[in-house]
């Protein structure tokens, strides 16, 4: 990596993230989001452009995927899932499976996302959440690499979330 290549990627997780949630407050929320998804496009782009040695990829979810009312502590370990299909969880596990991944984890915040990225210390991350979650998110773990899916929030507040299986499963493939 060019020192020129080093300076521009900095440049880009560090100063201009912050510069863009910063602008985002001023921002109605339609135009806020779709720059928020611009730039997860970027993202996205870079971090498959710079694709390096896979070991150990990262399937980070949010809490609210989880169905509302199910009762299994998936934070603690997503094998309690009962895999009864009730929310997406369920799906993860099976791309979990299919490709042989050693980790998915589910969040309640981003300090706990945080923590478990430090302990995994995966090669990628593919992360779950809403664009500024991700935003922040990519922000707080910057050197990770961090590839970014969207949820999509069905009911309000931000409970029973969902999220397209298939942009995970292709970044997995990607990955491998
Ligand atoms: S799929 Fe797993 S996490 Fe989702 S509701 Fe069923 S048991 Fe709970």
């Amino acid at each position: 990596m060019t020192i020129f290549y080093k300076f521009t990627i900095n440049f880009f997780y560090k100063i201009y993230f912050s510069f863009i949630i910063w602008l985002t407050n001023f921002l109605p929320k339609k135009f806020r989001n779709n720059i928020l998804n611009n730039l997860l496009l970027w993202n996205n782009r870079i971090i498959l452009s710079r694709k390096g040695k896979v070991k150990n990829i990262l399937i980070l979810l949010p809490r609210c995927l989880q169905y509302f009312k199910c009762e299994h502590n998936v934070i603690s370990s997503v094998d309690n899932c009962k895999l009864c299909g009730k929310c997406k969880i369920k799906d993860i596990m099976e791309i979990k499976e299919n490709y042989g991944l050693k980790d998915v984890k589910v969040a309640p915040g981003g300090k706990i996302a945080k923590m478990f990225v430090e302990e995994i210390n995966p090669d990628y991350i593919i992360a779950v959440a809403c664009e500024m979650e991700l935003i922040l998110g990519i922000k707080e773990v910057f050197p990770y690499k961090v590839l970014a899916v969207n949820n999509i929030i069905v009911n309000k507040p931000c409970i029973n979330t969902d999220v397209e299986i298939e942009k995970i499963e292709t970044f997995v493939k990607k990955l491998l």
